[in-house]
């Protein structure tokens, strides 16, 4: 047997052990398996193991991805649609694909490419899940929104039509250190806090990876999103 069945069961029973040992309750914690770099097999082994939800980071690859693992898994589990999240940087010359393939997108970080994609949303579609990318390290990070600037961008993303702000996403510097890095994500749960008191719904935080998944669930995390721990470490061919 491959290990993706087994290493999603470990990591079902990380993310409990992580909420119970803050009182939070497991199903408010969802797992997003990260499968970039890793091809269709990879995905449907871990769609037959009960795994719904999939982050991808390269538009091409993961469209080409889609295509393969779509009708496959519709004919296997019909009454059980897979989610596709976008998570890596947006170039704007690919919100239209990104708009009508994924159901979610984390990593938005600016009012145009928001823009592109609530006008790209096809009409019969659900509206687009949004979480704003925050950069929670300060200038050692070029990705995410600055945090001053997150109350103005999230207001506007929440006014478009075809976009539903869902909540805020970050990818802090890797530490060693579960304080600092419990830290890094108390500043992103106090933001959204923060944003909520502005009447700004907010219910997702998208916070923690393979190697501090337990800080961000100590600290609120509501979606995880986890590559190396379910499928094994990525070899990047370029
Ligand atoms: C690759 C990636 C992940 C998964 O990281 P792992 O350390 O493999 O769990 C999570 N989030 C984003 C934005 C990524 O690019």
């Amino acid at each position: 047997m491959s290990a993706i069945p087994h290493n999603l069961q470990v990591v079902r029973e990380r993310i409990a052990a992580a909420a119970h040992s803050v009182l939070r309750d497991p199903q408010t914690v969802a797992l997003l398996a990260v499968s970039k770099t890793f091809g269709p097999g990879a995905v449907i082994e871990a769609a037959l193991a009960g795994q719904h939800a999939f982050g991808e980071n390269y538009l091409q690859e993961a469209l080409d991805k889609m295509d393969a693992v779509n009708p496959v898994f519709m004919a296997a589990l019909p009454h059980q649609l897979l989610e596709w999240h976008f998570i890596g940087p947006i170039q704007s010359n690919k919100t239209r694909q990104i708009a009508a393939r994924f159901d979610w997108v984390h990593s938005v970080e600016q009012e145009k490419t928001a823009r592109r994609l609530s006008e790209q949303r096809p009409a019969h579609q659900a509206p687009l899940q949004i979480c704003l990318q925050v950069n929670i390290s300060g200038e050692a990070s070029k990705s995410g929104v600055a945090i001053e600037a997150v109350p103005t961008l999230a207001r506007a993303v929440a006014a478009m039509p075809r976009l539903q702000l869902r909540g805020l996403m970050a990818i802090p510097e890797p530490s060693d250190d579960t304080e600092q890095e419990r830290k890094s994500f108390r500043q992103l749960r106090v933001l959204s806090e923060q944003l909520q008191a502005q009447g700004i719904p907010l219910d997702t935080l998208s916070m923690g990876m393979s190697a501090d998944m337990q800080a961000a669930i100590a600290e609120g995390a509501t979606i995880v999103r986890v590559g190396t721990a379910i499928f094994g470490s990525r070899k990047y061919a370029k």
